[in-house]
Order: structure tokens, then sequence, then C-alpha cells
């Protein structure tokens, strides 16, 4: 029916590497208890074990549940929710079966999406007598016409294209027994939340309800909390979802500041628990050491101290008896502390990668996990890099009660670079006009978020 459906499967994404990295092999396929012909289609697309968003997603979509799965393209998500709905269908025949009457109903924001979600269908569902087709805008509503004549099982739509099959009444949603909302996140950036709040009125009361989406700010959130009832909530890749479940932001200030900053950051927001990262285990130290001056509980973990000192400093970080923990890269692989809420990065790593990692270290569970670096000029390079990798700019944020001490040295002077950054102040850098007193930020208002660009590249938004 789609003649250029080929193409789009061509766009199909891989399973990204840190996917691949972090299946468990303990969980295979037959554990998760998927029919026969399912479980045949598994096999011959060549999948040896579920990644980890299946693996948790598929026993709770069998179990009836409502699902809110914070997963990302390349994660496996597809089949997360294709492999369970299609053992749901085949096993419970349909009470009425009409033409254009779907009992699933797949909404994606873009027809590139929704082609891929619906070849998969076919794929997982090839031995199942189960019928699918896709409905999206840029092409001829008329052959999507006549396969809505047809019985379909799972509809996948845009929803655009879908409001105009409800016009033309060439479908009928009051069968929709489950109702999928795939990659919720970005059908909000592209300004579907109309569409989708016209859709569900039109979907039966009693169905069950799966949200994907790679983010989770307050307006998914808010949708999630009106769709989906009493979800369990999965997540897929952390590492690689880190960066998106994250709420990063970035102070840029000169290095001889940071700790002042830092202290004041803790103090003013009343931090419990936050974990610092430094570049060196000497950094380590000395920052642990300045907190502890400023009358903020802190120890440094490192790989100097040995191991009992870094089980203890663990173990009161994570009672709350230590309120900042200062850690090199290498020291924080074993931390593993369900729903940190404050990372701080004191400087960027060199390595992208491992701000991904270091950031991943909050905001799990889709919890609020805050995370902030502070940049000096002479890290914007690798700021530019951090953003290039997480394919989003990290919103720079004016924090305007922080007042430097009166005993600071004057900032050293150096070779002329940039003291704004577009609109962006750094804290303790001079400007020319201020040449010999040091630039703090101006006091109009309190941490000024700007550039809070999502990044996200949007594909063509479709009817
Ligand atoms: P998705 O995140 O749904 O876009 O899937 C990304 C890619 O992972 C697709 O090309 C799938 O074919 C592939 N894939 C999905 N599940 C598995 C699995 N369990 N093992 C290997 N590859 C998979």
């Amino acid at each position: 029916m789609f003649k250029n459906k080929k193409n789009y499967a061509a766009e199909s994404p891989k399973l990204s590497d840190n996917v691949n990295k972090e299946i468990n092999k303990e969980i295979g396929f037959k554990d998760l208890k998927l029919s026969k012909p399912v479980m045949q289609a598994i096999a011959d697309a060549g999948y040896e074990n579920p990644t980890p968003v299946q693996a948790k997603a598929i026993p709770a979509v069998l179990s009836g549940s409502d699902l809110l799965a914070g997963a990302q393209t390349g994660t496996g998500k597809t089949a997360a929710f294709t492999l369970p709905i299609l053992h749901l269908l085949a096993e419970k025949p349909a009470a009425v079966s009409r033409s254009g009457r779907p009992r699933c109903l797949v909404l994606a924001p873009t027809r590139e999406l929704a082609a891929q979600v619906e070849e998969s269908v076919k794929t997982y569902g090839k031995y199942l007598p189960l019928k699918s087709t896709a409905v999206f805008g840029g092409m001829s509503i008329v052959p999507q016409i006549k396969a809505l004549r047809r019985n379909v099982d799972i509809l996948v739509a845009t929803p655009g294209r879908l409001l105009d099959h409800v016009g033309q009444k060439t479908v009928d949603l009051s069968g929709v027994e489950i109702f999928v909302l795939d990659e919720a996140d970005r059908m909000l950036d592209m300004g579907f939340i109309v569409d989708i709040k016209k859709i569900i009125a039109l979907l039966p009361k009693q169905r069950q309800n799966l949200l994907f989406s790679a983010t989770f700010s307050e307006k998914i959130k808010t949708l999630s909390a009106s769709v989906l009832h009493n979800p369990v909530f999965v997540e897929g890749a952390k590492r690689n979802a880190a960066s998106e479940l994250v709420d990063q932001s970035v102070h840029l200030v000169s290095q001889r500041l940071k700790s002042h900053l830092l202290s004041h950051l803790i103090k003013h927001h009343k931090w419990k628990q936050v974990l610092i990262f430094t570049r060196t285990k000497n950094g380590a130290n000395r920052l642990a050491d300045k907190l502890a001056a400023d009358g903020i509980s802190a120890s440094a973990i490192h790989g100097n101290k040995s191991q009992p000192a870094r089980i203890k400093a663990l173990a009161q970080f994570k009672d709350g008896s230590v309120t900042a923990l200062v850690a090199t890269d290498v020291a924080s692989r074993g931390i593993d502390i369900d729903r940190l809420p404050h990372v701080v990065n004191f400087e960027l790593p060199n390595a992208a990668e491992d701000y991904v990692h270091r950031i991943g270290r909050t905001g799990r569970a889709g919890s609020s996990g805050k995370a902030i670096s502070l940049v000096d000029k002479e890290e914007l390079r690798y700021l530019k890099e951090i953003e290039r990798f997480i394919k989003r700019e990290i919103p720079k944020v004016l924090f305007d009660s922080f007042v430097p001490p009166a005993n600071m040295p004057a900032a050293e002077p150096r070779n002329p670079l940039p003291q704004r950054q577009g609109s962006r102040k750094i804290y303790g850098e001079r400007t020319s006009a201020a040449a010999g007193s040091r630039n703090y930020p101006p006091r109009h208002g309190y941490a000024k978020k700007q550039n809070n660009s999502k990044g996200n590249i949007a594909k063509s938004k479709v009817r």
C-alpha cells in the first residue's frame, strides 16, 4: 500500500551500542511467556535476548497494566510494546469485528516512525492472523481509506491524518482496547497536544494505555497523569537515556569562583545530597576541605583512598550524614544511589561520554534529578563537544543571588577570550566595560534560564 515504505524502513535505527552492552543475558525471551508465533518471529529477527526496556515492559503489558516507559529510539522500544500487544490481541479474539475498527491504536509523531512501527508489527506478527495498517499524511488518503475498509486489528497513525479519517468516518475508534502514545514528548514538541486530546476523547474509557517518552518534562507528566491509570514505570537503557531525563544546566563561572558558587548553591537550595565530580584526586580533596570549611559536611572518594575509607564515605553519603560527596570519575563507578537528586560537574570531563555517565546518576525512574555543570571559559570547548554528543544545548543559567566573597583576589588578566557567549555571562570574568573590577551577573531575577532549546531533531510534522 505504501510505495515508499521501504525508504522509511531503511531509516530504521540499529540497537544502540549502549543498549547492546546493557542487555542482560540472564533474562531470555522464553522467560517473558510470549506465545509461540511471536517467539518464532523474534527468532527469525535474530534477537537473542530482550533489551532492558523489553525485559521490563513486556511482562507489564502482558499483565494488562498501563505503562509509562522512558525509552528512546534505539533501545528496542518498538518491540517492547508490539510483541506483547500482538500476544494479547491474538490470545483474545475481538468481541466485535468490523472494518475500520481497530483494536489497537498506536499514535506516532512522524510518518517515518509510523511506517517503521507498522513494519515492525508486520515483522513480529507474521505468524499471526492479525491485520495492521498505517495512516499518515504526505500521501493520498484514498489507498488508506481502502485499507481501512478491511478488518484492521492494529492501526498506526499520525494524529492529524487520523483525525482526517475520523472526519471522513473511515475509521471508528470505539473498539480500541490498547492505546499507545509513541515518542509522546516529540508529539508535544510538534504541537500535537490538541489533536491527541481529540483522539483520546474518541476512545472507549475502558482500555490499556502505554506511553513511551524519551524525556519527562512537566508537560509529559501532566499528559501521563491524564491518560494513564496506575501505570507501571519502566526505563530503557539508563546511560543512553540519562541525558534526556535529567534537568541539566550550566553555570558559566571562572575556575577561581567555582567552589564559592558551589557552597552557595548547596546552602541556598538546602541540598541534602549532592555528588560532585572533579577531574583530579587532589582537586577532590581540596574541594571537600573547602566545602567542609564552609560548614558543609563533605568527603572525597578517589583512587588514593583506601577501600574502607571509600566504603565509609559512601555509607555516610547514602545515610545522609554527609551532604556532599566529591568523586573522580574512576572512583564514582561503583556508586549507585537511587534517586540521587543532584549531580554537579565541578569540572567538565574531556570525554562527552563521561558526562552522560556522570549525569546518569540522577534523574532515574522519572524522578526530577538535576545535573549542574560549572564551566570556566577554558572548558567551553568540552561543553560544545558534550552538547554535540547529546544532541541538545544545555541551558545556561544565571544565579543572580550569588555574590562572591569580598576578599576574593582580582581576576588574573588573561589572553582576551570571549567574556560573553551570546547572551551568557561568565561569572568572575572581566568585561571590557568593567576592566579592573570584577564582573558579576546583574541582579535581575534569579536563575534565569536561557537558551532552553531542546535540540531534538524534529522530523517533518505531518497530517
Ligand atoms: P527501536 O528502539 O524500537 O527503534 O529499535 C531499534 C533497533 O533494535 C531495531 O532495528 C530493532 O530491530 C532492534 N532490536 C529490537 N529488539 C532487539 C533485541 N532484543 N535484540 C536485538 N535487536 C533488537
